[in-house]
């Protein structure tokens, strides 16, 4: 049986306790491995080892922290089968998306990020014969890095390698429901010649591993990506110290289609921002609102190809739907199609848990759901599910879609289908969401601003705002020679 470790100052090792968590594949419901489970102790000493580290990183030349992450993101994909195959039984999640996205992703982060370092600037501001401004930007020292399990190593390295990039020594957690892949990431980092306590990561749940992230007094910012309810926490305890927080949280995003979209592509890249990693993505839409005239004609074809997607061992590369990520997850999820249907809501399709064969028999797999029939004023239209759960809404006019779309607390990511250019604009002015896509989903640069706002999050990661966080302005002031 598998055994993951912390990763402290450049080696694997247990936890000081001991103690160990059950880390369970969701496909078959059965322990596969254990993990180290972190606490205060571990914590402790990954900052030590941080601390000690961030002088010499701070100094070393851009182009040498370029050329390691370059390696590490090499190294990545070298191993792509490898990595990709850890993720997917670590997850349930279809091993063609562990392939196709997850993995290069990460590597992708690491490259992206690489580069940044030596394309990084900061601004001057003169004041016509009085002096000029010059501010650096100076690395924070330790900042931690907390993601959870939908996109395991994407997520993680999506703020671990702008961390870097920009100087700081890291203390990173991955969710304790996935830990295989972050486990793997030590070992390719030393490889890559990264020194030994600028990464360092830690297993074991939230209250006892990531608080002690959160509450220590020399981690200097913490970057989380997780639920609504446990970012607040964070930004309680964050402001406790005046540290620097950066949220990316959940979601309830709307897909707007327009009888005047592109409807082939529109149907195909649906079906996708639905259900792709069981809906567990947070940039999935969970509440699709179709134009009147052409809702019955979108029903119909959708539930058809919803029929058609293939749900199976992760494992098998044709598979198109795996399983969910945990017993209780599965649970929350199916509460919430038991919800919706005491709210009026119809299940045009899906609705159950499935039981496949042999050793997945005890899995955690439930059919792709499509709802129709609810207000849009209902708990199972507001609240998040994270789950392949979709409700269907009919809409006459733009106002009524934009007051609809915009009905949440939340404001993570909408997508609008439409070949009318000004209704686009307006619409897409109009939503209160941090990222809206017209006419594609999960469509991806990575220098463009990524966050939510209301309950969606605080702070923006991706590109220079990334670099922004995880530094820290000072502006300094020379006056030019005084001329008598
Ligand atoms: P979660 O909030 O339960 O956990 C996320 C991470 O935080 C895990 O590593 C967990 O161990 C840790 N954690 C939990 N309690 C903590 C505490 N008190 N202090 C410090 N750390 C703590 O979320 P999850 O269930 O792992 O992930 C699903 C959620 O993440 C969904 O709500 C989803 O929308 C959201 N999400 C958001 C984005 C985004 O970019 N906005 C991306 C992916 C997932």
């Amino acid at each position: 049986m598998k055994s993951f470790e912390h990763f402290i100052n450049g080696e694997y090792r247990p936890s000081v306790s001991g103690k160990t968590m059950d880390v369970i594949n969701p496909s078959t419901g059965k322990k596969y491995a254990t993990v180290s489970a972190g606490d205060e102790q571990d914590v402790n000493l990954a900052v030590t080892a941080a601390k000690a580290a961030s002088p010499a990183w701070m100094l070393t030349p851009l182009a040498k922290k370029q050329t390691i992450l370059q390696k590490i993101a090499d190294l990545i994909t070298e191993r792509l089968d490898e990595f990709s195959e850890a993720e997917s039984l670590d997850t349930g999640k279809p091993i063609s998306l562990a392939r196709e996205l997850d993995i290069p992703r990460a590597a992708s982060n690491f490259s992206f990020f690489g580069a940044a370092a030596t394309q990084w600037s900061s601004e001057s501001h003169v004041m016509p014969s009085q002096a000029f401004n010059f501010t650096l930007r100076d690395a924070l020292g330790v900042v931690g890095c907390i993601s959870p399990w939908n996109l395991p190593l994407y997520l993680f390295t999506w703020k671990i390698a702008p961390a870097l990039a920009a100087g700081n020594t890291v203390v990173g957690k991955p969710s304790e429901l996935t830990p295989a892949t972050a486990a793997m990431l030590g070992k390719i980092c030393n490889e890559a010649g990264l020194p030994p306590g600028v990464l360092n990561i830690i297993h074991g749940t939230g209250p006892e591993a990531g608080e002690a992230i959160v509450k220590h007094e020399d981690i200097k910012a913490i970057s989380f990506t997780g639920s609504t309810a446990v970012g607040k926490r964070i930004a309680v305890l964050c402001a406790e110290q005046l540290k620097k927080v950066s949220l990316e949280l959940g979601g309830k995003n709307p897909i707007i289609i327009f009888g005047d979209c592109d409807y082939q592509n529109m149907l195909q890249t649906t079906i996708r921002s639905a259900f792709s990693n069981q809906g567990q993505i947070c940039l999935c839409g969970s509440r699709i609102f179709v134009e009147a005239n052409l809702y019955d004609k979108f029903l119909s074809d959708f539930i058809f190809r919803t029929k058609r997607l293939k749900i199976g061992d992760p494992m098998d590369p044709d598979t198109d739907i795996g399983s969910l990520i945990s017993e209780a997850h599965m649970n929350k999820v199916m509460s919430y199609i038991d919800l919706a249907q005491q709210e009026g809501g119809k299940i045009a399709t899906g609705g159950n848990q499935v039981k496949l064969k042999g050793e997945l028999g005890e899995g955690y797999f439930v059919e792709p759901t499509i709802i129709t029939g609810l207000e849009q004023d209902c708990r199972t239209n507001k609240e998040e599910i994270f789950g392949p759960v979709v409700s269907i809404i009919p809409f006459e006019t733009e106002d009524e879609v934009v007051a609809m779309a915009n009905d949440t607390n939340y404001g993570l990511a909408s997508v609008i289908w439409t070949n009318h250019l000004a209704r686009a604009h307006r619409v897409s002015s109009n939503l209160q969401s941090g990222i809206v896509w017209v006419n594609c989903w999960m469509l991806r640069d990575l220098r463009t601003p990524f966050g939510g706002v209301k309950q969606s999050g605080l702070g923006r990661e991706g590109g220079w705002e990334a670099m922004r966080f995880f530094t820290e302005a000072k502006n300094i002031t020379v006056a030019y020679p005084h001329n008598e």
